[in-house]
């Protein structure tokens, strides 16, 4: 049994100009200990599925199971009691800790919900703060003492307070130096070494997320377009929103590179209110045909573990795809 199951979640919510589908349709697993990459543009959807995943925004249709429990139907005292075994870190660091309280007070805040006693949650703040890599006396000083990377690790303190099982990461390098994010990277690999949490690692950079995924799902206008074992999505991009990315991302072998630069992604991400009829990448597509613009392709296995949602096949016959000019948005 999968230690996550997302089946079919939906999110919608109405809006002045009209119903927003923001999540659609999104189902996938979480094994124990294995870390999930969710990549896509900035407004397709992936931080309110992972908002979702924690009931900390409503979903309208779809099922979260943790380890066999239903978290969607959950009373408050139960969705309470799960929050120990799943817990999330942002993407600001500095908005999502308390200026006013100290490190102690801000790490040892969900020990203390969960009724631990003031001894013990000082033992705790003390040897969580070793394993973020902070000394113990980081725990008299406030957030506004620290760099944007300590209080990232600060976060991740804070969120493996609990021994959580699954970890859902925001963007959590998003806002860090560059020089920065391989060392919060490398710390939370090291982390779930040590603690075999799993991780739905969430980033619009897919060279983020594939350095650390075991999987990747890509995802657009709130659908799941690809899924696959991330070097199979990275080395063979299935979908061509997928290409289009990968060929936007940094990528330091010119190997891999000059095999990603064949597709440039053009034109904005359209409308959540008023999405393209038929395969929603349509109106950006360089492969767009007829038959995209008038009829949705379902996510469908292509090979082993691997899924996507596009009519035609990029995998097996890339050549065979013909190239046209974008249809205007
Ligand atoms: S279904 Fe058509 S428009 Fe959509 S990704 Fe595939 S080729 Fe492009």
């Amino acid at each position: 049994m999968p230690l996550l199951s997302v089946l079919s979640l939906c999110v919608q919510y109405q809006s002045a100009q009209g119903v927003v589908r923001a999540v659609d349709d999104v189902s996938f697993d979480l094994e124990p200990g294995e870390t999930v990459g969710l990549v896509g543009e900035s407004g397709c959807g992936k931080s309110t599925l992972g908002k979702a995943i924690m009931r900390l925004v409503p979903t309208s249709d779809g099922r979260v199971f943790l380890d066999g429990d239903d978290v969607t139907r959950m009373q408050a005292g139960a969705l309470k009691a799960s929050r120990k075994s799943m817990q999330m870190i942002f993407q600001d660091p500095y908005g999502s800790l308390n200026p006013r309280h100290d490190v102690g007070t801000i790490v040892g805040q969900p020990l203390s919900v969960a009724g631990w006693t003031r001894r013990d949650i000082k033992d705790r703040v003390i040897e969580l703060l070793g394993q973020v890599g902070l000394p113990a006396d980081a725990m008299r000083r406030y957030p506004h003492e620290f760099s944007g990377g300590q209080r990232q690790r600060l976060g991740i303190a804070r969120a493996l307070a609990l021994k959580p099982k699954v970890i859902i990461c925001d963007e959590p390098v998003s806002a860090l130096d560059v020089s920065v994010r391989a060392q919060v990277i490398n710390l939370l690999e090291d982390l779930q070494q040590a603690t075999g949490v799993s991780y739905l690692f969430i980033s619009h950079d897919l060279s983020v997320v594939e350095h650390i995924s075991d999987r990747l799902i890509v995802m657009y206008l709130g659908r799941i377009v690809e899924t696959g074992r991330s070097e199979d999505v990275w080395d063979r991009p299935a979908h061509p929103y997928t290409e289009a990315l990968l060929a936007a991302a940094p990528i330091a072998d010119p190997r891999i590179a000059r095999s990603h630069a064949r597709s440039v992604l053009q034109g904005e991400l359209p409308s959540p209110l008023n999405p393209p009829p038929g395969c929603s990448f349509s109106t950006r597509c360089p492969y767009a045909q007829a038959l995209c613009r008038e009829e949705r392709p379902m996510l469908r296995d292509v090979s082993d573990g691997r899924k996507v949602a596009c009519h035609y096949d990029l995998l097996e016959q890339p050549a065979a795809l013909p190239r046209v000019a974008r249809v205007a948005n």
